[in-house]
């Protein structure tokens, strides 16, 4: 979300960030504004501290429990 001012009245927009950079008139006084880039950062992290090592946990559970299911007996079936 982009939150930007229109340059000449003050009047407050937001608009979607894939707007950034298209112009857009100002709907209270014509002017046109250039949409600017969005100002904040994603607020989650793209790789949380410790995330490769739960991710390493997660396939090593993973790897034992595609064994157990190998290992594991079939069910059984009634051949009469
Ligand atoms: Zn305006």
């Amino acid at each position: 979300m982009i939150i930007f001012k229109c340059s000449k009245c003050g009047h407050e927009y937001k608009v979607a960030d894939e707007y950034a950079g298209k112009k857009a008139r100002c709907k209270n006084c014509e002017n046109v504004n250039i949409i600017p880039a969005p100002a904040t950062k994603p607020a989650q992290p793209a790789r949380p501290v410790g995330s490769g090592d739960s991710v390493a946990a997660y396939n090593n559970l993973l790897q034992e429990l595609l064994q157990q299911e190998k290992t594991a007996p079939t069910v059984e079936v009634e051949t009469k």
